[in-house]
């Protein structure tokens, strides 16, 4: 039985064993107390040890010390001190795994940069443990919402000769002997001769792949690993994440919208209805962490107070040419000046996705109608010629957590687009086929899982919220 379990029964001197990691051991002249976590909840189980049980002997009760593991039979009682309602009053102890004093994750605050470094224990952290067990809650919600709407979840490839995305720089899969690949007489790398006969890459979004289900299925949504050689080091940026696509044939901008904003509500209702032990724990984490800052770098909010606020209230809708002429009038616009200067036309920068949200709306925000030429070729072209269809929705403390457009359903529109920008039709002849049989108004977004998850477990670091981080210079395991 999982310890969560076990906290969950009416003492009643029946027999339990508890199998787990000591987080802590402390001693008194009669008694011991042991900590014992197995990862179903953030609760230890604290174990009672008498020292007149004779079948416990003293050598054994020596080498349990914080980090090893252990199994604890024994009667379940109702807990004599505070803090707890039951614990286990030991009758034997099994250890399978001591741990020295060299074990690094000692009872007390480490710093995340620490604990980056001991990445292969950070998962015995009740910090990690809290973050892993609300990302796995994210996740099976995302799933479960999908599903209760008549979604159908369609695994799009990791392995792709669609490069049609340029959302960024692409991981190229060969079997070649990259020191020496077969050259065609012009000397470019002859890719005939690779496995797949062509160049392919590992996927930057399933998008494309998913529209052809879209358009046969209505509804489908993907959830797979996404990757992207990001050349900049930032706390929003893994060079492998996971990505949520739906995209649904018959909707339109406002439909995706729509979607976008109930979807996410759902997903951050369902960790507020599921996880509120571990989202108390990160809660006073950080409130903690707050009282070392100033007062005007404090969150004017406390986590679960945020999280019901995005939950509770409806996001801000207006268009890119809108939100510009707010951030031209802006105050840091005015005082200090954007890093990035502000113009009609600029990819919008983290920090003016971050004013409008923080300081201008106070609350989340969905821009839409970008100019086309900072977006991707397959977005819905707008009457004015100059806009497309496209909507951001930008969370505070993140900025951009989903992208996501009405497609180009004009075969005519798409082609000429295609090629504005530079992509070899014969490339996605595929793709363009989708318009010519039996096209149809459709739409859909991504939204990248690590931001969220970010959002939700109040962590600052897309590092700390996904087990194995890839980023540049560092993939350990
Ligand atoms: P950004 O502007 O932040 O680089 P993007 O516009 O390049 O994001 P999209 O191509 O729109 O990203 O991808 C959809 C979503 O995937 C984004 O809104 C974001 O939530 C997420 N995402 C994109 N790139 C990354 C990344 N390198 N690491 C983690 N999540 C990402
Ligand atoms: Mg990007
Ligand atoms: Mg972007
Ligand atoms: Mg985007």
């Amino acid at each position: 039985m999982q310890i969560k379990e076990i906290l969950t029964l009416t003492p009643a001197e029946q027999e339990v064993t508890v199998k787990g990691w000591v987080r802590t051991k402390r001693g008194q002249a009669a008694v011991t107390f042991i900590a014992i976590n197995d990862g179903s909840t953030i609760n230890n189980i604290q174990a009672v040890v008498d020292s007149d049980n004779n079948q416990i002997n003293e050598e054994t009760l020596r080498s349990i010390t914080t980090g090893a593991c252990v199994a604890v039979t024994g009667k379940l009682i109702a807990s004599q001190g505070s803090g707890q309602a039951v614990e286990v009053k030991a009758e034997k102890i099994e250890v399978y795994g001591t741990a020295d004093e060299t074990f690094p994750m000692q009872p007390k605050r480490h710093s995340m940069e620490f604990l980056r470094e001991k990445a292969h224990l950070r998962f015995r952290t009740n910090t990690f443990g809290a973050i892993f067990r609300i990302r796995h809650n994210l996740a099976f919600a995302i799933n479960k919402y999908f599903n209760d709407k008549g979604f159908f979840y369609l695994h799009t490839p990791i392995i792709t000769a669609s490069d049609a995305e340029g959302a960024g720089e692409m991981f190229h899969v060969t079997t070649f002997d990259i020191k020496n690949p077969p050259k065609t007489e012009t000397g470019e790398i002859d890719y005939k001769e690779d496995f797949f006969g062509r160049e392919t890459s590992l996927t930057v979004s399933g998008q494309l792949e998913g529209e052809l289900g879209a358009l046969a299925l209505s509804k489908i949504y993907t959830f797979g690993p996404t990757f992207r050689a990001e050349n900049s080091n930032t706390t929003r940026h893994l060079a492998e994440f996971w990505m949520i696509e739906p995209e649904v044939a018959f909707y339109e901008l406002e439909d995706n919208m729509a979607l976008a904003e109930d979807f996410v509500q759902y997903v951050i209702k369902y960790a507020l209805e599921n996880c509120a032990d571990d989202l108390a724990f990160l809660e006073k984490r950080l409130l903690d962490e707050e009282k070392n800052k100033p007062q005007n770098e404090r969150s004017e909010m406390a986590l679960l107070e945020k999280l019901r606020f995005v939950v509770d209230n409806q996001f801000e809708r207006l268009t890119y040419t809108e939100a510009i002429e707010i951030l031209l009038k802006s105050k840091p616009h005015k005082e200090k000046k954007f890093q990035y200067p502000v113009e009609w036309g600029i990819d919008l920068q983290s920090e003016h996705e971050r004013y409008l949200v923080e300081k201008h709306f106070k609350k989340p925000v969905i821009l839409t109608n970008y100019p086309r030429e900072i977006k991707a070729f397959y977005m819905k072209q707008d009457a004015d010629g100059k806009t497309v269809r496209a909507m951001d929705v930008l969370f505070p403390g993140i900025g951009e957590i989903i992208g996501g457009s009405q497609r180009e359903d004009d075969y005519e529109k798409l082609l000429t687009r295609v090629k504005e920008v530079g992509i070899d039709p014969e490339n996605i002849w595929w793709y363009l086929e989708t318009r010519k049989f039996g096209s149809a108004p459709h739409s859909g977004f991504g939204l990248g899982f690590e931001r969220l998850v970010l959002f939700v477990t109040g962590m600052t670091n897309i590092r700390d919220v996904i087990p194995f981080p890839r980023t540049p210079k560092s993939a350990e395991f």
